[in-house]
């Protein structure tokens, strides 16, 4: 695959009191140019952080303690905060959960856009004017021209996500970082952002990775998806070919749940038990405490990543050399 990102070996750990907690571990994956990888997995299991990461937005007392983030083929992971916060914006655009953390409340809509062109693209302020009212057009705001002089506030939250994604898209950046970008939404909202994201990515041949707890959400717009458990990944393949045959004792289970996923409260959260957090990790496969398939090696020894078809498998199972449970 041609990645536009890869990230590779990535491990981030958490200063604590007297030790550091490990958040993320051993992730590695790529997004080709135009992809939409999804990431998903319960609360806690890593998401956002991996995708705060390759932002290079984490903050104290989370640190990148190893691997190696590429953009286009280019390291990013060691560049000046100076250096990313040129390719924020420009390159990698991010869309957030809540669009209040993305809009400055003190500007119009049409000032932020605006500005945002005028940092990163050679215009002048009256083509970058210009500009904002068509994207507003784009992402389907009633009355473009008059709302570049609205205020977040003036704007409801479904409103506000059009805006967001405006300014996600009004640099051209080749790689969305989407970190659930409908879950603060109402559900009659949420399928049409995510309509219109999908939409624009393939209009523009932009890539994203697209963070969610909902299965539904990745099973409608995802080419691939990597599901992460316990700060690492589990599973990472084609959309079709996990929904098709996950091999991953974890994925199966969250397959299952899909068919009542747009019923919010209750994704992810049917196969018994928790997922073990950063301060109390379990040894060998973090998963072992809650997969029906465990078997004495899972509580041992931590399973790598095994090729399943064009996925990739954490799981003892999954080993060429598996010749079934010792009786
Ligand atoms: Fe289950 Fe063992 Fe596979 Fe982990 S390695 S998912 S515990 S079978
Ligand atoms: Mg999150």
């Amino acid at each position: 695959m041609n990645a536009l990102l890869q990230v590779e070996n990535l491990r981030v750990e958490i200063a604590a009191r007297k030790r550091r907690l490990v958040a993320i571990d051993d992730v590695s994956f790529e997004i080709a140019a135009g992809e939409v990888l999804g990431v998903v997995g319960e609360s806690g299991a890593g998401k956002s952080v991996t995708g705060t990461a390759v932002l290079g937005l984490l903050e104290a007392p989370a640190v990148q303690a190893g691997g190696r983030i590429l953009f286009d083929g280019r390291r990013i992971d060691t560049l000046s905060e100076e250096g990313m916060r040129a390719l924020r914006g420009k390159e990698i655009a991010a869309v957030f959960q809540d669009p209040l953390t993305s809009l400055d409340p003190l500007m119009t809509i049409g000032d932020q856009l605006t500005e945002t062109m005028l940092t990163h693209l050679p215009m002048t302020r009256a083509e970058g004017e210009a500009r904002a009212g068509e994207l507003l057009a784009e992402v389907g705001i009633p009355a473009p021209r008059e709302r570049l002089q609205a205020y977040p506030h003036e704007l409801s939250g479904g409103m506000r996500q059009r805006v967001v994604l405006a300014l996600a898209f009004c640099c051209a950046p080749r790689l969305i970082i989407a970190d659930e970008p409908t879950t603060a939404l109402d559900v009659s909202i949420q399928a049409q952002i995510l309509d219109l994201l999908r939409r624009m990515c393939r209009e523009r041949g932009t890539a994203v990775m697209l963070v969610t707890h909902d299965m539904g959400v990745i099973a409608e717009v995802a080419d691939r998806v990597a599901v992460m458990y316990a700060g690492r990944v589990a599973e990472i393949g084609p959309t079709r070919q996990l929904i098709a045959h996950a091999a991953h004792p974890y994925t199966r289970g969250l397959m299952a749940s899909i068919p009542s996923m747009r019923r919010r409260e209750k994704e992810l959260t049917q196969i018994p038990g928790a997922m073990p957090r950063p301060d109390a990790p379990v040894a060998g496969c973090a998963f072992h405490p809650r997969c029906p398939q465990a078997f004495a090696r899972c509580a041992a020894e931590r399973p790598p990543a095994f090729p399943v078809g064009a996925a990739r498998v954490a799981c003892w199972l999954a080993d060429p050399a598996f010749e079934g449970v010792p009786a």
